[in-house]
């Protein structure tokens, strides 16, 4: 039996609610929400829950928003054994609350663990801890349909002790910031660089796992792509590097075609690439709407040749956090280019508006992607 997993013997999917004792005002939640920086507009509450060998997972609990204590030789700030998530709350036009595929988010949130040899959170757990945050703290989210509210579940070993070994004590916690798209409100379409110095992860490696130490790797990457005048680095294959991966922390897809023959292709999921949840639900979103997707490698010099015949005419990016982001200008040590005339193309946008419309309750969801979550009784003050 694999000794990190459950053993059973946590108290069920039971948060604990001790709330704040006066909620901020609604002005005072407008004004510190009012165009925030990504990740820093934090709502009032956090889950806090731990695991221990003996005990499995326990003192589930939603508390007022807090530091941390640590004791400096908490394993997990040494060795990385840490994983996180990402998800995001909606409200829909008639004021109802629902988080977009928090099952989905739930289970790579296990298979992360699962990689870096941590506990699997039960994804009951993991539901009750969104909807018991997501009860008290919807009223931070604004009217503006742009707006949303990012969940964070982080998981990280807060054993005591520097030996190399699985640790034998977690902390999950739970935050919420409010955000809007992460390249802005308007989702400007955004140049990339494509970087053959550097690579992401390898199969075998870590890169299917949403942790930490990936995110860390990247960020010197991403420097080299900003100092080429560049929004994002893409990612090719580490051993070829001939194959485009992914780009940042966002999935990428290309539009072969246009009008009635445009179809759509991602590159599959080879071990080093995220599985984005964003990405799944295209993959099924835009055979509905009549535009055939498939997963299949695009090389760059593919890509490039591409642009210049036209066969390529739209790329975009995808995540929860950059929903659907248009790509415009791609640069390498070799040359730049202009995807199709620069602009966001149309199946780019009959996307990004399906996806928002679809997660803002504005249309059917045949799917059941949507959780709603009714405010808790004491959610939002005055
Ligand atoms: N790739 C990476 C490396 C990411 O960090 C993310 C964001 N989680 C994605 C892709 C997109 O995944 P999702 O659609 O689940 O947000």
């Amino acid at each position: 039996m694999d000794t990190r997993s459950l053993p059973g013997t946590g108290p069920g999917p039971v948060i604990i609610e001790k709330p704040v004792e006066s909620p901020l005002s609604a002005e005072e939640r407008g004004r510190r929400t009012a165009s925030p920086a990504f990740g820093t507009a934090m709502t009032e509450h956090m889950v806090s829950a731990v695991w221990s060998e003996d005990r499995g997972w326990h003192d589930a609990e939603l508390l007022p928003y807090a530091p941390l204590l640590l004791d400096p030789a908490t394993v997990g700030l040494h060795y990385g054994q840490s994983v996180f998530e990402g998800l995001k709350a909606f409200r829909s036009p008639a004021g109802e609350v629902s988080v977009f595929r928090a099952e989905a988010h739930a289970r790579r949130f296990r298979s992360s663990a699962r990689r870096l040899m941590m506990p699997e959170m039960p994804e009951e757990l993991f539901l009750a801890a969104v909807d018991s945050l997501v009860g008290h703290d919807q009223a931070w989210i604004p009217d503006d349909p742009g707006m949303s509210l990012y969940l964070r579940p982080l998981l990280f070993a807060s054993e005591r002790t520097l030996a190399l070994r699985p640790a034998r004590a977690y902390r999950f916690v739970l935050l919420a910031f409010v955000t809007e798209g992460y390249f802005g409100p308007d989702q400007r379409p955004v140049r990339v660089w494509i970087t053959d110095e550097y690579t992401r992860a390898a199969a075998g490696g870590t890169g299917a796992a949403k942790c930490a130490g990936n995110y860390a790797g990247s960020l010197l990457a991403q420097e080299e792509a900003r100092e080429r005048g560049c929004d994002q680095v893409v990612w090719l294959d580490p051993v070829e590097r001939k194959w485009v991966e992914e780009m940042g922390g966002m999935n990428l897809f290309f539009v072969r075609g246009s009008g009635a023959d445009a179809r759509l292709v991602t590159p599959p999921l080879t071990g080093s690439l995220l599985a984005g949840v964003t990405r799944d639900a295209l993959l099924r979103l835009a055979p509905e709407l009549g535009i055939p997707a498939e997963e299949a490698p695009v090389s760059v010099a593919d890509w490039r040749e591409g642009c210049a015949s036209g066969e390529i005419t739209e790329v975009f990016a995808c995540g929860t956090a950059a929903r659907v982001s248009p790509v415009n200008e791609v640069a390498t040590s070799t040359g730049s280019w202009t995807i199709g005339d620069g602009r966001t193309g149309e199946v780019t946008l009959r996307l990004s508006e399906a996806l928002t419309s679809l997660q803002r309750g504005e249309l059917p969801d045949p799917h059941g992607w949507m959780r709603p979550v009714p405010p808790s009784g004491r959610a939002g003050g005055a």
